[in-house]
């Protein structure tokens, strides 16, 4: 399985992609802890990116793509990986389809978390403080100033691959704005719909039940891409899909999401003005 999760910095792409690893075995390439261990180890690499991010901005696309490309060859890759925070920019994106292309490696989705921006301050506001309130050192670039220059870099550089990923029907759009558990089902039961979950071990077959169980608990943001998706995918046992079926089931998954992530910023705005006109 391969995957990229998109969002915002804080909206939760660490989290899942740390459970996608547990549940389905493949490794977490996050883009941000490997540039923050080059700092620490103060490598050539961590040098020219140190001062980049304390400030909020984008390291050059040649350091991650190097770093990324490095990191794919790596033997425990091969059964499969969840990009976390790359790519970043479209040229990241075009490098990256190359990469596999090259490799021959096929991308499965790429999951977009969608959250909206006042709460990921709110967010980011509360755990700095309690980190404060408990002595603990905050990240350099995890301060309320510093998130909002990530954000405008987010919007500039890393927003348009929703456009460029929805076009090549890879983008599945889950509402970030629920409980990291509602999130982790929500993504569970997409991956299963696209046929992308087959080759996990049997132990993991319960939770497909489970997962069928839980849609009524997700919101309607999440829930119109997903139920699209398991409509696609309906009558057919995951396992025994065809390749030919599990590419149309990723189309017509990626078709209801792009839908549903047009609609979904009308909702946020919506969401939004009822909490501003209530506070
Ligand atoms: P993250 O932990 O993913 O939020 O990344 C922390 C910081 O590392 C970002 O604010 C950027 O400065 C840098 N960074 C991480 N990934 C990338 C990337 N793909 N392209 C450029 N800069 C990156």
């Amino acid at each position: 399985m391969r995957l990229i999760l998109l969002g915002p910095p804080g909206s939760g792409k660490g989290t899942q992609a740390q459970r996608l690893v547990q549940r389905y075995g493949i490794v977490q390439l996050s883009t941000g802890e490997m540039l923050r261990a080059a700092v620490a180890a103060g490598t050539p690499v961590g040098l020219q990116a140190r001062d980049i991010m304390a400030a909020g901005g984008l390291v050059p696309d040649e350091i991650v793509v190097g770093i990324i490309s490095d990191r794919i060859e790596q033997p425990d890759a091969k059964s499969g990986f969840v990009l976390d925070g790359f790519p970043r920019t479209v040229p990241q994106a075009e490098a990256l389809d190359e990469l596999l292309k090259k490799k021959h490696l096929k991308l499965d989705a790429v999951i977009e978390l969608r959250v909206n921006e006042s709460a990921l301050l709110e967010r980011v506001e509360t755990r700095v403080a309690q980190m404060r309130a408990r002595g603990e050192e905050v990240r350099v670039d995890d301060t309320p100033e510093v998130l909002t220059k990530r954000l405008a870099s987010y919007r500039a550089q890393t927003e348009p691959l929703i456009h460029y990923y929805s076009e090549r029907r890879k983008l599945l759009t889950v509402d970030g704005m629920m409980t990291i558990e509602e999130v982790t089902r929500e993504i569970n039961r997409i991956l299963h719909a696209i046929g992308a979950a087959e080759a996990k071990p049997a132990k993991k077959a319960g939770s497909a039940k489970r997962n069928a169980g839980a849609r009524k608990t997700t919101k309607k943001v999440a829930a119109r891409p997903a139920k699209s998706a398991a409509k696609a995918a309906k009558g057919r046992t995951p396992a025994k899909k065809s390749p030919k079926a599990a590419r149309r089931a990723v189309k017509r998954a990626s078709e209801a999401s792009r839908k549903a992530a047009k609609k979904a910023p009308r909702k946020v705005a919506k969401k939004l003005t009822k909490k501003r006109a209530k506070g």
